[in-house]
Order: C-alpha cells, then structure tokens, then sequence
C-alpha cells in the first residue's frame, strides 16, 4: 500500500511495507478469530484470505506500524505481504524492483553489509514496548532502535502547535 504524504501540498508517497514483526510474532495475526492471517514456514505475514476474512478490523488496530488496510467495499482487509508470490521465487518485491534510488532494498542482512551503507536496525520502541521485525530501517550509525515517541517529541518541539499528526481514518482505503 501507498500512503500519500501531504496529499494537498505534494505528491511525495510513503510505501506503508508489513514489517514482518517477529518478536511479538505478528500481532495482527495474533488477534485474528478466524486465522485468516497466515505465516509461512520463512516468516513472511501474508495478507487476508478472503474466504476467511470475517471485516472485524481486529488486524487494523492490533498492527503498531498502521499497515493493514480496510477495504470498505470489498469487506476484506488488504495489506502487503512482500509479494509473495514473486519472492518465493528468489524475485525482489516490486517495490524494491521498480524505487530508482534504491532507498527501498530486498535482501538479507549479510548482503545489506556487504552491499550497502548504513546502520541496519530491526527494533522499534513506542514508549516502553518494543517490537523486533524481520524488516529493517536504515538509520544513523549508534543509534540501536527506532524511537517513535522520542521522534514525535521532536517533531512536536520544533512544529509546537503546528505539528499535525491526526490522520481521519488513514486505515481506510
Ligand atoms: S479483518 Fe479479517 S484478517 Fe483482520 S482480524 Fe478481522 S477477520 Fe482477521
Ligand atoms: S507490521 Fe503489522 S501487518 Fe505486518 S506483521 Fe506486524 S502487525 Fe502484522
């Protein structure tokens, strides 16, 4: 899924990829009643089986990174599932195929070293809770997770009032 930005002000896009989480072991699955929500033997969290899905949104509420969508007309919940069916075939995701700066990039930890600069994290912290996942951001060096509220803190101490951070129902397709 692609969330837009600022859709007013620009055109700037934001791929929304399912962090695969790992530790806790994918919470929206966790919370599904109907486990419509599969993982497969190599961790990947799929999307809804439609046949399955009963449109309870338990998945949307449960994901900390806001990934899961819900679509409406359809009934079902959509979400990234890495494409699976081109990377179980040793194929990149089209995400990374097709982003022309590379600033989205498939492959393993090892080939990251070895390929890219960078500081490959896969911890993210919201407050005291931290959730470890097969996907990793790329941030400066010594810096060892991803701190969403120290993040939103400085973000609200530079904007102050300014600082937006309400998105009406940004869950809904
Ligand atoms: S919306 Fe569908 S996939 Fe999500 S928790 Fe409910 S039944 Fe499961
Ligand atoms: S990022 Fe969200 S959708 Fe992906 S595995 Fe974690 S909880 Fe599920």
């Amino acid at each position: 899924m692609v969330d837009f930005v600022d859709r007013e002000m620009s055109v700037a896009t934001q791929p929304t990829v399912c962090m695969h989480c790992q530790d806790p072991v994918a919470p929206c699955a966790q919370v599904c009643p109907v486990m419509a929500i599969l993982i497969t033997p190599e961790g990947v969290v799929q999307m809804a089986e439609p046949s399955r899905c009963i449109g309870c949104r338990n998945c949307v509420y449960a994901c900390p990174f806001g990934v899961p969508k819900f679509d409406i007309k359809a009934r079902l919940m959509k979400k990234c599932n890495l494409c699976y069916d081109r990377t179980s075939q040793n194929l990149k995701p089209w995400c990374a195929q097709a982003c022309p700066t590379q600033a989205l990039w498939y492959g393993d930890y090892e080939e990251f070293i070895n390929q890219r600069e960078g500081h490959a994290v896969n911890l993210t912290a919201f407050g005291t809770q931290a959730v470890q996942t097969r996907v990793y951001h790329v941030l400066p060096q010594e810096t060892p997770k991803l701190d969403l509220i120290a993040l939103l803190d400085k973000a609200g101490a530079k904007g102050g009032e300014e600082a937006d951070f309400e998105r009406e129902e940004a869950w809904v397709l």
